[in-house]
């Protein structure tokens, strides 16, 4: 944002709550969490404030804000990425999960890189551990989408921190799940082929 963005939207602010709410720590504070934001956003946020806030709203309120517009904005990105499916497969996830034919694929689950191709991205190295979906596969397993479920924290509190990505504990968690995940489909395949 550029702050001549910033200064007339303050400007706005300390003439509806007072200068004394606004002053140069404050200020410094708002701008420290705001910066990263487009004037567009800022404006929207303190269109919120002046609309709907009784009192002056404080530097905690715009840093919940500025990360709410952030967040959304990433939401934002994802929709659009996935608006249109181009894999019905593996809804574009690249990979799949398969199992037995005779078991639930909830009791075993093993990935592997579907037909498109997408997963080839995901798993990089690993390609020749974890295959791709082959007719001969294909026949001799069920398989089914990963459920985005899957990879997502159950607490995304406090993930996207203002200007940086932060590893929550669930995130971690979830990335620790995924790395087992994705071991225990390499072994299953070095396994299979012997
Ligand atoms: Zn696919």
């Amino acid at each position: 944002m550029k702050t001549d963005i910033f200064d007339s939207r303050m400007a706005l602010l300390r003439a509806a709550f007072g200068d004394k709410m606004f002053d140069l720590a404050r200020s410094a504070f708002i701008w420290k969490s705001c910066q990263t934001l487009t004037g567009d956003e800022f404006t929207k946020i303190t269109d919120h404030f002046l609309s709907s806030m009784r009192h002056a709203p404080l530097p905690s309120d715009f840093q919940q804000a500025a990360n709410q517009e952030i967040r959304s904005r990433r939401n934002a990105h994802v929709d659009s990425d996935f608006t249109e499916i181009l894999c019905r497969k593996c809804q574009d996830f690249g990979f799949l999960q398969i199992s037995e034919k005779n078991r639930s694929l909830n009791q075993f689950k093993i990935y592997c890189c579907c037909s498109c191709q997408r997963g080839l991205k995901v798993f990089g190295d690993e390609r020749g551990t974890i295959p791709i979906l082959s007719p001969a596969i294909e026949s001799m397993f069920n398989h089914a989408p990963v459920s985005f479920k899957e990879f997502a924290p159950e607490d995304t509190s406090g993930i996207f921190e203002q200007e940086s990505f932060v590893l929550t504990r669930s995130l971690l968690n979830k990335m620790q799940y995924w790395k087992g995940q994705k071991e225990m489909s390499a072994g299953f395949w070095s396994d299979f082929k012997h």
